[in-house]
């Protein structure tokens, strides 16, 4: 179960309280009473999972085309060496 942070804009009370995702976020302040309670995104227990966002950028150099000389010709693209003309 997620932990959520909250503060009180009245009062700038801080906690933290055990939530599912789908329950109700909080809203009266338990030290002075005021219906003032914001979450707070950058709670501790906060993490991103995006390792396969990660893998997906990292993969994109690969898919770069091989280089080819000014010249026209291209090794790795024509299976043939290249046929230098001096
Ligand atoms: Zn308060």
């Amino acid at each position: 179960m997620p932990t959520y942070s909250y503060r009180c804009e009245a009062c700038q009370h801080e906690l933290e309280a055990k939530q599912k995702m789908s329950d109700a976020p909080l809203q009266t302040c338990p030290a002075c009473g005021a219906a003032a309670l914001k979450k707070q995104l950058n709670g501790a227990n906060f993490h991103l999972k995006g390792s396969g966002w990660y893998k997906q950028s990292a993969k994109a150099p690969d898919a770069a085309p091989p280089p080819c000389a000014s010249s026209g010709c291209c090794p790795a693209a024509s299976g043939a060496g290249c046929a230098t003309s001096e």
